[in-house]
Parts: C-alpha cells; structure tokens; sequence
C-alpha cells in the first residue's frame, strides 16, 4: 500500500534456532546470537543494518517494542524485547505480533496486494490473524484485534450445563475457540501423536477417530469463515500457516464451502478466499518490510 518496492525481497541469510526453555534472558541471548550469526553471513557490519524486526507472538507492544506476555516462551512477561535485541545487536529494532508482521508482508508483497479490506489468517501449530480495515490495521486498544484463534466457535447447548460442559478447553482460558478445535497443537494432543501431520496420515489410513477431529476442525474453521465474511465483510481472506499449506482441502476447501453456503450473499460473493503467497518465510519478509518500513519513517497504516 505504501511499498516503494513490491517485489519479494531476496534472503541472503537465515539462521534458526530453538527456543531456549530456562529463561528469557536465555532466549534474548539466543536471538542476539542468532542475529549476530545472520551478519556474519551476510557480511554486514552492525553500523550499516538499517534496522531488524523482531516477529513475535503477543500480546505485545509494537510501539513501545515490550511483549507483555506470551503461552509458549518462558520469562517473556513485561519484556522489553526490541531494547534488549537493540543493545545487543547494536541496531535499531522493531517488534510486532507474527501475524501483523504477516499481514503486513501478504499486503505489501503477497496476495493481499492493493487490498484495503482484507483478513490475514494462520493456521498452524496455533491459530492466529490480523485485520486490515479501510487500509489500516485494526489495533483494538490493547492491541489484540485479529487474534481470531481465540473466537469462541462452540459452546454447551443443554441449558441445564454449565456453556464450557463438553466442549474443547483452549490454552487461553476460554473454551470453545477455533484455535481449540483446529490448531495443530491440540489435534495432535488430542489424538496423543507428536504432530498434526500424524493426525492428518492417520486420518487418511481410516483411523476413526483422526477423522472426527479434523471434521470438527474443518467445522470450526468453516464458522470463523462465516463470521469473518459476515462480520467484517473483507475483499479478500489470505489463509497462511503449515496446515493450511499441507491440508487445503481440509482448510481452505470447507472455508470456501461454508462462505457460498452460509455467509450474506453480497460479501459471499464479493471475497475472494485465497492461500498466502510467501509461505513459510512470511513472518521474515514481515519483519524485514515492517522494519524497513518504520525506520523510514512511514507505515502510518499499521501503526
Ligand atoms: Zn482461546
């Protein structure tokens, strides 16, 4: 929307790493590391690095550049992320949540290009999004909008229990929400295998029970569908992440089923329901333009 250069940026260097689990001293240690490894590869002096992003699950602070908490990283409460990788890196930096950083890469490179209304979502060990609305992305006030994983698609309808009684628990607290259903964490623990890709096989080779669980994922995700289309009515829903880039047709095939089928006919017919275009590396190319971005001083649209 407001790139000066919209082509998909070449990766002269990566590194990746695990996530340290003792402390988040130890992971910022890591990324430092990890950052530093990146220019020697690339043969860069700190001095001449523009800027870096820093992709991260929230909630967080973009601006301020603190994540205030995270379910996955140990010691990530109230930490001061982008300062801490700025010291060490001696760069500036700039963080974000993953799946802003995401959007913001589909919209200024990828499949959402010139879209002023448009959804960003992932599905993948989590499930997680990002809303763009009349070309900007919708912030909400503690900076949480997008994070349709956490929308509550199911709940108890005997009245005599309890709304919760039967239904998925989610790692957030609540019940019922669409990342309890089809994200890849909980299919997989669900089933008791190491991974959804087990799931999915095990699906494919008869297994009952596999089935059933990616048919309520498959209905989870059919309902966000609906309520995204009905809700924020957007030109287009870019659908990223590992599963729905393995598993089309159980991610993307009921989305677009449940739109045509269930969803008000005008927004139905006016969506455009479409796979990410830069894959596993979205969330990089997401910081690098984020990053590249903010230090010139622009990116008003999604600040
Ligand atoms: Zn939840």
């Amino acid at each position: 929307m407001v790139s000066d250069d919209d082509r998909v940026p070449d990766i002269v260097a990566r590194d990746d790493r695990s996530t340290p689990r003792e402390s988040g001293d130890a992971v910022i240690a890591e990324m430092v590391a990890s950052g530093r490894e990146v220019m020697r590869k690339a043969n860069v002096a700190a001095r001449d690095v523009a800027a870096a992003g820093c992709s991260s699950p929230g909630p967080l602070d973009h601006k301020t550049g603190v994540v205030i908490q995270t379910q996955n990283i140990v010691g990530f409460t109230n930490m001061p992320i982008a300062t801490r990788l700025g010291d060490g890196l001696g760069v500036k930096v700039f963080l974000d949540r993953d799946t802003c950083m995401a959007a913001i890469a589909e919209s200024l490179i990828g499949a959402a290009r010139g879209a002023k209304d448009f959804v960003y979502l992932t599905v993948s060990t989590g499930v997680g999004g990002a809303i763009v609305a009349g070309g900007r992305m919708v912030r909400g006030v503690a900076n949480t909008a997008g994070e349709l994983g956490h929308w509550p698609v199911a709940f108890q309808l005997d009245a005599a229990r309890d709304a919760g009684d039967g239904v998925p628990r989610c790692r957030c607290g609540s019940f019922g929400c669409v990342e309890a259903f089809a994200a890849g964490a909980n299919l997989a623990e669900q089933l008791g295998v190491g991974g959804a890709g087990d799931v999915y096989a095990a699906a494919d080779a008869g297994d009952a029970r596999a089935r059933a669980l990616i048919v309520r994922a498959e209905r989870a995700l059919a309902n966000l569908a609906v309520g995204i289309v009905n809700g924020l009515d957007p030109s287009v829903i870019v659908v990223g992440g590992s599963i729905s880039e393995h598993q089309p047709k159980h991610v993307l095939d009921p989305m677009r089923r449940a739109i045509q089928e269930r969803a008000f006919k005008a927004p139905a017919a006016a969506v455009r329901l479409m796979p990410a275009a830069l894959g596993a590396d979205v969330g990089m190319h997401g910081a690098v333009l984020e990053a590249r971005e903010r230090a010139a001083g622009r990116g008003d649209w999604f600040l």
